[in-house]
């Protein structure tokens, strides 16, 4: 029997990461998700059963992540595969951006990979196995006003991915990063008509992507079929943006 690999996955209580959760596990993985609530950490219980668990993270505060990462380590279990996928929005014009929206949204998104990912790559090291998968955005390579912080951390992550991925590519763990278009979530429930409008005639493919779709290129780049890629961006958008 193949041994059973443990994948962390952070913001796996909706969206996207609730999608790579339940296709890791299909994989055969055991998941370990997070939620910022209890009653988020109850649902991934709920959804990955006897196969995950759930746990509380919070990534705009450093205490919680520390706390995240010794209850993650508790379980005992190594961690060989890690998705930073968590993330979150608070969009404005640059000129009207506060200065606490601007940080909130680079500690949320772009910090924390660094602070998530450190303590888990030792033990990928130990291993000589890892996967580390970041889930960047189309935005990072087209922009979009009202969104400079946003942007920033996801062209960011993309930068860490490349420069982490020649880091430890020697000891066979691979560093890949996965931008996703216009994907149905809570994310982007909210737009206008005029901005759904204008951004489905920029989809060659018409339609809004499933969060599933996302969730099966993840599924690719954790598994051994791409066991040389590393460095990469994969993009996700019904070619909404040729990479
Ligand atoms: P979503 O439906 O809004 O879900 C966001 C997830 O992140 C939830 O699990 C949420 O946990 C968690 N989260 C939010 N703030 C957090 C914080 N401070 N600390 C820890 N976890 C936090 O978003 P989504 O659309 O699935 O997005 C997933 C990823 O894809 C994000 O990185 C996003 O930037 C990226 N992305 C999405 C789209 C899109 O069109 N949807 C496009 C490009 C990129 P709670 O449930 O506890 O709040």
């Amino acid at each position: 029997m193949a041994d059973i690999k443990t994948a962390v996955v952070t913001g796996a209580s909706r969206g996207i990461g609730a999608a790579i959760a339940q296709q890791l596990v299909k994989d055969g993985c055991y998941v370990i998700g997070s939620a910022t609530s209890e009653s988020g950490v109850e649902k991934i219980g709920e959804a990955l059963r006897d196969s995950g668990t759930g746990v509380v993270l919070d990534l705009s505060n450093v205490d919680s992540i520390a706390q995240s990462i010794e209850q993650i380590e508790a379980t005992g279990k190594e961690i060989s595969i890690l998705v930073n996928n968590a993330g979150a929005t608070q969009d404005n014009l640059f000129m009207r951006m506060k200065e606490e929206d601007w940080s909130r949204v680079i500690e949320i998104n772009l910090n924390s990979v660094y602070r998530i990912s450190k303590p888990f790559i030792r033990g990928m090291m130990r291993n000589r196995w890892g996967r580390i998968i970041n889930v960047g955005s189309v935005v990072a390579r087209g922009g979009n006003p009202g969104q400079t912080n946003y942007v920033a951390a996801k062209a960011g992550i993309e930068g860490f991915t490349r420069a982490l991925a020649a880091e430890v590519g020697s000891r066979n763990i691979t560093v890949n990063c996965v931008a996703p278009g216009y994907i149905k979530t809570d994310m982007t429930a909210d737009l206008s008509d005029s901005i759904v409008e204008n951004m489905l005639s920029r989809i060659p493919l018409g339609r809004q992507g499933d969060p599933a779709e996302v969730a099966e290129t993840v599924s690719f780049l954790a598994s051994e079929a791409a066991s040389y890629i590393t460095g990469q961006t994969i993009h996700v958008n019904g070619g909404m943006y040729f990479g």
